[in-house]
């Protein structure tokens, strides 16, 4: 980049993306392709351990979506396990088939039986299968092809200040002890809660309503041997996937942990909890919290009996957050920059995407035009939206972690929702899914809304079952997993039946579902139903 090394540095660009995290660096990415001249600015240097690691297939599929239409042919690969191995086989991933969920009792040891399990199978196979992203090289990566195509990189910047100055942004700081000023037409901030620009233009904070004060703690370990091997968990017939291979949620009362297990051998864990358990076993402390927090779940505690923390731990004391603006006319946080609710359901990486294809779509389609400040102030009000039916989900998630059927009922609202938004964009149709849980779906949307306000003041078992037969009848309508099949009691595995069955949810047609199965990679071997019937 031109005068990097001078003492004080002034550049002039289209579009300054301040973060260089994957959101940061693919946002960047799409704007050199687009066209503009574009500076990526990031206060560390990479590699660098960040959190945030788990994808889904809704991630994959829009970051293939982005990479397919804006022409970066060296991503797509990454939006599969199977595909990412052979490509980038020294980029570090984790295998991701599904979600799995164990619910443990205080001090309960011994196997952890088949109706406090829930395991939903995300693929049907590994080579098509989702990834968990070890971010260190993952983001490195991205950071390098975005200088290949031409983004200009600075990292070690510390910025101090925006100022608007006739259309344009100045961003001044300091690198290496020397003055630099950026000026650009539009900012993006890829920083993450309470980032850059949240500080340098006090946007204030709006709180979420429902979600109680959390807070997490985690790092990553070695030695950490597989929950399938150390046989904590009751499997008497063959699960839907390998339940490690997945990602790993252990529910109890008041938080839950998360274990990632990676291709390097290392495994990512850590735990997120009320303000309520997290400042009773003082996560302020760190691994002799963690290990408090083991001797409550001793199913855990031999899981971690010979684990070694690779990296210090790291406590975060305010979990969810809510800015109060997400753009001005001529700057906009990307969704991991305006908000953020939970690791639960790894929501993070399908909001932060979605935004980020808007925001694509805004600069290819509006920039430069007067529509563009119009269209902008309709993507904080989406992200906004999206922000806050995350988190009335999770939200309803924790007040019911004590009551596991409950819990992994409100579940399938989400499972329902993203399978069905993943097979309606596969088939050409995105419209039949355009937010981010369904959420302005005229019925489900509605209905989704008053069973998760139900889920907060549950009383009584009969409120519960009550509240579970809605669950089950709100999702019918867009089911195309088969969630709704008791009989498969709590494992679901992902079938090309369940996909054809539903095809008329989707207003698709049996070959039109098959046409799809087979781009996607998955061609089953057999099939219930006739392709005819
Ligand atoms: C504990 C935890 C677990 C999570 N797990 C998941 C999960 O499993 N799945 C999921 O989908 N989501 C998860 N998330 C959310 C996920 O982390 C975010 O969605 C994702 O990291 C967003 O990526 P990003 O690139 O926008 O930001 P980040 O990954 O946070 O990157 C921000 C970058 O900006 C840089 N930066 C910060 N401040 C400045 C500054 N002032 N100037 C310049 N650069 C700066 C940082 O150094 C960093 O490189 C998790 C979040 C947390 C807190």
């Amino acid at each position: 980049m031109p005068g990097m090394r001078g003492t004080v540095l002034s550049c002039r660009y289209d579009i300054a993306v301040v973060g260089s995290g994957f959101a940061g660096s693919l946002l960047a990415m799409i704007a050199q392709r687009l066209g503009l001249c574009v500076i990526l600015l990031e206060r560390g240097t990479h590699p660098r351990v960040v959190i945030g690691e788990s994808s889904t297939p809704l991630s994959n599929l829009l970051l293939e979506e982005l990479a397919t239409r804006y022409n970066l042919s060296n991503l797509r690969p990454l939006s599969k396990w199977g595909s990412w191995r052979v490509t980038h086989p020294e980029l570090p991933c984790g295998l991701k088939r599904g979600f799995s969920f164990f619910h443990h009792l205080p001090g309960q040891s011994g196997s952890i039986m088949r109706e406090s399990q829930l395991l939903v199978a995300a693929s049907p196979h590994n080579a098509i299968a989702d990834t968990h992203w070890y971010r260190a090289d993952f983001d490195q990566f991205l950071v390098r092809e975005a200088q290949n195509l031409g983004v200009d990189y600075m990292d070690k910047i510390h910025l101090r200040e925006f100022a608007e100055n006739g259309g344009e942004v100045r961003l001044s700081g300091t690198r290496n002890g020397s003055g630099v000023t950026i000026t650009a037409r539009f900012v993006v901030d890829a920083t993450g809660p309470r980032g850059f620009l949240h500080r340098a233009l006090n946007l204030g904070e709006n709180a979420l309503p429902d979600f109680p004060a959390t807070q997490a703690l985690y790092s990553h370990f070695r030695g950490v041997p597989r929950f399938d091997k150390i046989g904590a968990a009751i499997v008497e017939s063959e699960p839907p996937y390998p339940i490690d291979d997945a990602a790993m949620h252990h529910v109890f009362n008041g938080g839950w942990v998360w274990v990632l297990r990676f291709s390097n051998g290392i495994i990512s864990a850590g735990v997120a909890a009320t303000d309520e358990v997290a400042n009773r076993l003082k996560f302020a402390d760190g691994a002799p919290a963690w290990e408090r927090l083991l001797q409550q779940l001793p199913v855990l505690r031999e899981q971690f009996s010979t684990a070694e923390a690779v990296q210090p731990f790291q406590h975060i004391s305010q979990l969810a957050f809510r800015s109060a603006s997400v753009t001005g006319p001529n700057w906009a946080l990307l969704p991991s920059a305006a908000g953020f609710v939970d690791p639960l359901l790894s929501t993070g990486f399908p909001l932060t995407l979605l935004g980020i294809a808007r925001l694509a779509g805004i600069i290819e389609h509006n920039w430069g035009s007067e529509s563009f400040t119009m269209r902008l102030s309709d993507y904080a009000a989406r992200t906004d939206a999206e922000l806050l039916v995350t988190s009335r989900l999770i939200g309803a998630l924790y007040a019911n972690m004590a009551n596991f059927p409950v819990f992994a009922t409100l579940s399938l609202l989400y499972f329902a929702a993203a399978s069905y938004a993943e097979t309606a964009r596969r088939l050409g149709k995105p419209y039949l899914a355009s937010s981010f849980l369904l959420h302005d779906h005229p019925q489900f949307g509605p209905a989704c809304a008053h069973l998760l306000g139900r889920a907060l003041t549950i009383q009584s078992s009969r409120e519960s079952e009550a509240l579970i037969e809605d669950v089950f009848r709100a999702i019918e309508p867009i089911d195309v997993a088969g969630l709704g099949d008791r009989t498969r009691h709590n494992w679901y595995p992902v079938t090309a039946d369940d996909l054809l069955c539903a095809a008329h949810k989707v207003d698709a047609s049996y070959g039109q579902i098959l046409q799809m199965l087979d781009r996607c990679g998955f061609r089953p071997a057999t099939l219930q139903i006739s392709a005819q019937s």
